[in-house]
């Protein structure tokens, strides 16, 4: 049995005069949710349960318009942003996506990337990357359709997705990332056949560990399979071994086939907590701000830049905002926290 090495990130220093927050991280992530919506009601995000019982999503009226996430944006890149995600619910739900991502690929130096369902790539990929977009990935939880409707609630093809994710190759948005929620007992049986679908694809397949985000999954930590387990199921059949992280704040562990046949991730909020490097801000569909994935409440932006706040007084607001950040949760996660009330992912992205 190989032995698995632990990885080292190495600190980098932030920009001279960028915010840094009370545990001295800087911001370099903005990801930005442009809608609550989804056409899908993954077991782990949001259930059918949650969807039965009255859930009222945001109107349209609601929403930040491209030119107020835009210029929202702009600020955050100025207060050390370098990486842009756009996540939802399902981002491509939004209508002429792709006119915001041509106004945010216009800023230099940043990196614009979009997490989606898939459903819609295969129409979509060509027009997202004539608009700027960098990079793409796809959340796949499973090969048969069988265990992919168990974890999305939705019957929706799974070829449907391998096809978006041909077409987001083809249209030179490879490699592609795919996210794979594993939740013990549910599609857990599926991790080696996706690794047999996607090893020599040169996409990157990443495994997810189930997480407690939000107040509707019923999550236990029973159903996490830990990431380390994860990793001895693939290294005993295809042997594996650490690649060290591109940048300090990526989220994923990286392991590559020794055989060459690509890279794998995996992303271990519950069993390798990575709060001590994490420089990531959530910014809801309707202009709040949040410090956490686990965060229990937001800050408004959009009053203040509804009411004519002006650049300076967003910007002091967004800094004031960070440097008060001591989130950590992830470090200090127990059965008792799992049940507070924390925002929705639906409603910020992952
Ligand atoms: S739990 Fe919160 S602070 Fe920790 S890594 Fe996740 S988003 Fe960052």
């Amino acid at each position: 049995m190989n032995v698995i090495p632990i990885h080292t990130a190495r600190p980098q220093p932030p920009g001279a005069n960028l915010p840094l927050d009370t545990l001295g991280r800087h911001i370099s992530d903005l990801r930005i949710s442009v809608t609550d919506r989804c056409n899908f009601h993954c077991t782990y995000c949001m259930p059918e349960s949650a969807i039965n019982c009255g859930f009222k999503f945001l109107r349209h009226d609601e929403l930040l318009s491209f030119e107020e996430i835009e210029r929202l944006a702009r600020l955050f890149v100025a207060q050390g942003v370098k990486r842009i995600r756009i996540t939802g619910g399902e981002p491509l739900l939004r209508r002429n996506i792709e006119q915001l991502i041509e106004k945010l690929a216009s800023f230099p130096g940043v990196e614009i990337t979009l997490t989606t369902n898939g459903s819609m790539l295969a129409h979509k990929a060509k027009a997202l990357k004539a608009a700027g977009l960098h990079r793409i990935t796809v959340s796949l939880d499973a090969l048969d359709d069988a265990t992919f409707r168990h974890m999305t609630g939705v019957d929706f093809p799974v070829r449907d997705v391998l096809a978006g994710i041909d077409a987001a190759g083809a249209a030179g948005l490879d490699p592609v990332k795919i996210n794979m929620v594993v939740k013990r007992g549910a599609n857990d049986h599926a991790i080696l056949p996706m690794v047999r679908y996607f090893r020599g694809s040169g996409h990157t397949l990443r495994f997810i560990e189930f997480m407690d985000v939000g107040t509707a999954n019923g999550w236990k930590l029973g159903e996490v399979l830990p990431s380390r387990d994860i990793i001895r199921l693939i290294d005993s059949e295809y042997p594996v071994e650490p690649v060290n992280p591109k940048h300090f704040s990526e989220v994923a562990k990286r392991w590559r086939y020794k055989d060459g046949a690509g890279e794998i991730g995996v992303i271990s909020s519950v069993t390798q907590a990575f709060c001590s490097s994490c420089t990531r801000l959530r910014l809801s569909s309707e202009g709040s701000l949040f410090t956490c994935l686990f965060a229990q409440k937001g800050h408004s932006l959009r009053d203040l830049l509804r009411n004519g706040g002006s650049d300076a007084e967003l910007s002091a607001t967004i800094a004031g905002i960070w440097q008060r950040r001591d989130d950590r949760y992830s470090e200090i996660r127990t059965d008792n926290t799992a049940g507070l009330k924390k925002v929705e992912m639906h409603y910020i992205g992952g």
